[in-house]
């Protein structure tokens, strides 16, 4: 028997016309660097989307599924493409702008990208590029910024502000199909090449849902968000999203990402939550305890992208801010788990809870694979291969050229699960522990070393900023850990004295006989810790290795 329900698609559209009439008052607050940020309504921002998809269709010819791309930072002229080219049925393509440039060219190449909408301040970058990209007719320049880049290089150049100005403050969106794509986003490539995961309109919708339920992040139109993750990273986790859908205003730092204009952003507007990396809120913590600033307003964070080390959820505990971790990738829209711990807890039985990367809601269902392929229970104790399968997992890569591999075996599973190539225990409540990736882990004479607990072992001594451990090759044992060590600033803890520390909370046989002090740990192009590098510097003789 069929359901006797309305079948209304789940669309950006619908986000988007929901947030600009019933939270039209809520606001997208962006960063200017100047003594008042700007702002702007949701109701100002659905109008402009409107003359946005207006001048792309009627100007710059954009019609059916055509890539739009944007390389821009976290900024309301964002938030209105996300919403625009997506609901005119166009698909949204965020580029990172991290990326080295022969990445992006590629990227935009295989997603075959017509109109690139660029900050000016990303010009630079973007400009000696484009006689690379043959598929981008039109560039849109958008904020502030020298143009003169794109004087004789660029196909045709537009102004954002003069492109949409008196265009219709309405638009016919069209009725689409939730399974159309909406938007798309290339993995950061942190372990190989990227690959494009291609956002449906539904998994977007879902996606968004899920966000917002107290599960998870659960706000409201009384909060404010400040979304560090960038725009080009996984959707900003789905936050510009999920805010139009509640009214949550936004606190958009545009390119002030350092520690400095961030604590100041912070105290001046007061935001409630925020969402970030583990390498932005240490970075933030170093900046206040040298010039503290007033970060009381944050109750909440969600932190996520990479492991977050305990030592840092306790030092954020005193300041009164909460980071709730969350684990999530590319491929999972990202919102995989967060920890939420369960109900009728004590602060301190909580505590276990809080440094797991979370529990599954119910649109994410999770296994553990064994080596052999074995599923493995959820005792907290037997470590596999995590897999996931849901409503905004990817099934499959954005496929470009022929004979591409969409559904590559180390991947997805013969049955349809993603493989995330993440690694840990899931605890019989359903709570998932990651002790590693599968390719960062450190196999030791048969035995497993996990490189994410002695990371945050380390982290844990008062004098270390930050540790990144990878596997170096070792004639007895196959591999062996090298710790890499980032100092505080005048701190004078030595090799023994950390080798020491750990001692206490890592066993003997796990401890690492090879450091090195480095002034920093290489960062991806979403500010992880960039193992490969590291491997590499250290394979290259670039290292000051020291064995104990
Ligand atoms: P890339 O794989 O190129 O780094 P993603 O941003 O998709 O790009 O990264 C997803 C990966 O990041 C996950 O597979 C996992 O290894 C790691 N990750 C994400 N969140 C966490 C977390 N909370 N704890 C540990 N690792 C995490």
């Amino acid at each position: 028997m069929l359901s006797t329900m309305q079948d209304v698609p789940l669309t950006v559209t619908r986000i988007l016309t929901h947030g600009m009439t019933i939270h039209g008052k809520s606001q997208v607050t962006t960063w200017t660097g100047e003594p008042e940020p700007h702002r702007r309504s949701f109701a100002e921002i659905g109008r402009r989307a409107s003359q946005l998809a207006h001048a792309l269709r009627d100007e710059l010819g954009v019609d059916g599924d055509q890539r739009v791309a944007t390389l821009m930072w976290n900024n309301s002229e964002h938030v209105e493409a996300y919403l625009a080219i997506p609901s005119m049925g166009a698909v949204l393509h965020t580029l990172n702008l991290r990326l080295p440039a022969e990445q992006l060219v590629w990227i935009v190449n295989h997603a075959d990208d017509k109109v690139v909408l660029v900050n000016g301040s990303l010009l630079p970058l973007l400009a000696p590029l484009l006689h690379r990209l043959p598929s981008v007719e039109h560039v849109v320049v958008s904020g502030p910024g020298d143009r003169s880049a794109l004087d004789g290089v660029a196909p045709r150049v537009h102004e954002y502000e003069e492109l949409i100005a008196g265009r219709p403050v309405s638009y016919a969106w069209p009725e689409l199909d939730e399974r159309q794509a909406a938007a798309m986003c290339y993995t950061s490539g942190t372990t190989g090449d990227p690959k494009g995961v291609v956002y449906s309109h539904r998994s977007i919708y879902l996606h968004s849902m899920q966000v917002n339920m107290a599960e998870s992040m659960g706000l409201t139109d009384k909060d404010t968000t400040l979304v560090v993750v960038p725009q080009f990273h996984v959707n900003a986790w789905g936050l510009p999203h999920a805010t139009f859908m509640t009214g949550v205003n936004m606190l958009m730092p545009d390119r002030f990402l350092q520690p400095a204009p961030l604590a100041d952003m912070i105290e001046k507007e007061r935001p409630t939550h925020a969402a970030a990396v583990p390498t932005i809120w240490q970075g933030l913590l170093a900046e206040v305890t040298a010039k503290p600033r007033d970060l009381s307003s944050m109750a909440s964070v969600t932190i996520g992208g990479a492991a977050c080390p305990p030592s840092l959820m306790e030092a954020y505990d005193k300041l009164g801010v909460r980071l709730c971790h969350a684990w999530g990738m590319t491929e999972t829209s990202p919102l995989g788990t967060m920890s939420n711990p369960p109900a009728g807890l004590t602060e301190e039985q909580e505590w276990p809870y809080r440094i797991t990367q979370g529990r599954f809601p119910a649109g994410v269902e999770a296994r553990l694979t064994g080596p052999g392929g074995e599923s493995l229970p959820w005792d907290g104790e037997s470590a596999g291969e995590l897999e996931v399968r849901g409503n905004w997992i990817a099934g499959a890569y954005y496929g470009g050229a022929d004979g591409e591999d969409l559904r590559p075996e180390d991947k997805f599973s013969e049955d349809g699960w993603l493989k995330t190539g993440d690694v840990g225990v899931i605890s019989a409540d359903g709570y998932l522990t990651l002790t590693d990736r599968a390719k960062d882990v450190i196999k030791s004479g048969g035995e497993w070393i996990s490189s994410v607990g002695l990371e945050n072992a380390i982290m844990a001594h008062p004098d270390v900023a930050e540790a990144a451990v990878v596997a170096v090759p070792d004639e007895k044992w196959g591999e062996r850990p090298l710790a890499t060590v980032v100092l505080k600033e005048g701190a004078t803890a030595d090799y023994a004295a950390l080798r020491t520390f750990l001692a206490q909370s890592v066993a003997k046989w796990q401890l690492p006989e090879r450091w090195t002090i480095v002034p920093a740990v290489p960062k991806t192009s979403v500010g992880k810790f960039d193992k490969k590098v590291i491997r590499r510097q250290y394979a290259d003789g670039e290292l000051d290795v020291t064995q104990l």
